[in-house]
């Protein structure tokens, strides 16, 4: 039987802002355990929480990004459960009244876009983390207690594992785009949680589901989640109940383990929060978020392609981050062929970078350096393999290509005689081909040419290597 199903995404983004929610502790990642805390966000008590100002803006400016309604009043409550990392016993976030509600994220795919709905946006701080690997103790840092999160619910929209991973990326993107969060999953500033169900019909109720944590990594969003769809789908069809739970994804296994039976929403008795007044935004915020609002990734896109005349796979390609739409606009404009420099970007620049496992923020060739480069080639001054040499170079070392050209005598050889000379030396040295190609083989020119221009180390004019070569042959 084919199962349908429904998946809902719980997306939590930390929020960047220098200071925690609740109080003036650092939220800078990596610090040693426990030096980043004070009495608030170790749950003294009697220590009293201050909201941070940066913190609501942020979370407000994610949710309008999202398209939803950022309510004038928000509540915070108190989510009450044990865990050593969470001191007070209670979290801190938002429950009958978040911050915002009825938003949607749009997934472009050959087939067409896709709306998934956002049902809520809310405001809360992360608990602790427990440190497994200390001996035989379990260690607690604090450090992160008190960071503020955003908590982003969509409602249960998505139907397959690949959409979900689609929606988590186009989430992250957006956020990012607008300066929210870094979306740096290996630090744990995004995290990933889903509610998967499934069910024979669109008519039927939605099936019993689990929600499944701890994905902890890009790519196995797609895979923890099919794992699940596929997991109850053979409990269904041998006739076996879905039990609602809460699954960890095990990546080294490859599949999703039972935690714990899933709590009800009155598990946590929730309750308004009393140390913390109602939050108020107020429609002046709101207009100054939107009025300051950062071009978002497909707005990037269409102004490439309408400014520098790019294809719309170029375009996509070079809004992947903000950083790689910078280095193509500066090289772009320095060098005056948009083309070139999306070309050089997405063939030489990528490819070298993602060999390497960096980004672009990490190269050393400048935009000046590969608009020289870019130059250079336009104007006849190297040749295209000259070029290529001379960009590894350039990843390598950096430094300026005019430099290097000058330096090194890298000009473009365009001399009559210094080429004649070369391809008789080719001739000389390649009998057999030229046997071949003078009994009819006219193949053997592109290789005699390639020999030729290796002669002498890709710089020599190409046209002018074909002319002699011709000339010489016949
Ligand atoms: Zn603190
Ligand atoms: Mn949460």
């Amino acid at each position: 039987m084919l199962y349908l199903t429904n998946i809902g995404l719980e997306v939590h983004a930390q929020l960047q802002t220098a200071s925690k929610i609740f109080c003036s502790c650092s939220t800078a990642f990596g610090a040693p355990p426990n030096t980043q805390v004070c009495e608030v966000c170790l749950g003294y008590p009697g220590a009293l929480p201050v909201l941070n100002r940066t913190a609501v803006e942020l979370a407000a400016r994610a949710a309008l990004v999202l398209g939803c309604t950022v309510h004038p009043v928000s509540l915070f409550a108190r989510k009450h459960y044990f865990y050593p990392d969470l001191p007070k016993g209670y979290q801190i976030t938002q429950h009958a009244q978040p911050l915002a509600t009825d938003g949607t994220v749009t997934l472009t795919s050959p087939q067409g876009g896709r709306q998934i709905r956002v049902a809520r946006v809310h405001m809360e701080e992360d608990a602790g983390k427990s440190l497994h690997d200390e001996g035989p103790f379990t260690g607690i840092d604090f450090n992160r207690s008190g960071v503020p999160l955003i908590e982003i619910v969509t409602a249960p929209d998505i139907d397959s594992a690949e959409a979900a991973a689609a929606c988590f990326s186009r989430i992250r993107d957006l956020l990012v785009a607008v300066g929210v969060t870094d979306g740096n999953m290996e630090q744990g500033s995004l995290r990933c949680d889903a509610n998967v169900s499934v069910r024979l019909s669109r008519d039927a109720p939605l099936g019993v589901k689990t929600e499944t944590k701890n994905i902890n990594s890009f790519r196995y969003v797609q895979r923890a989640l099919q794992f699940e769809i596929d997991r109850q789908v053979d409990l269904l069809s041998s006739g076996r109940p879905v039990e609602q739970e809460t699954r960890l994804w095990d990546s080294a296994a490859g599949r999703t383990v039972s935690m714990r039976g899933k709590e009800e929403a009155h598990d946590y008795r929730y309750l308004p929060e009393p140390d913390l007044q109602p939050l108020h935004v107020s429609a002046a915020l709101l207009d100054g978020l939107r009025r300051t609002m950062p071009e978002l990734p497909d707005e990037t896109r269409a102004r490439l392609i309408a400014a520098y005349g790019l294809p719309p796979y170029d375009a996509g390609v070079l809004t992947q981050s903000h950083a790689l739409t910078r280095y193509f606009e500066a090289v772009a404009s320095s060098s005056g062929n948009p083309k070139a420099a999306s070309n050089w970007i997405m063939v030489e620049v990528l490819g070298r970078l993602n060999a390497a496992g960096d980004d672009i923020t990490m190269i050393r060739v400048t935009p000046e350096a590969l608009a020289s480069l870019i130059r250079l080639v336009d104007s006849g001054t190297i040749t295209g393999p000259t070029a290529k040499q001379l960009f590894e170079r350039l990843f390598v070392e950096g430094g300026s290509p005019e430099a290097i050209v000058a330096a090194e005598g890298l000009g473009r050889v365009g001399d009559d005689v210094a080429i004649a000379a070369l391809v008789q030396e080719t001739l000389a040295a390649n009998a057999k081909p030229v046997e071949q190609y003078r009994a009819g083989k006219k193949q053997t020119f592109g290789f005699l040419v390639g020999q030729v221009m290796k002669a002498s180390g890709g710089k020599a004019d190409p046209e002018k290597v074909a002319m002699h070569l011709r000339r010489a042959l016949e």
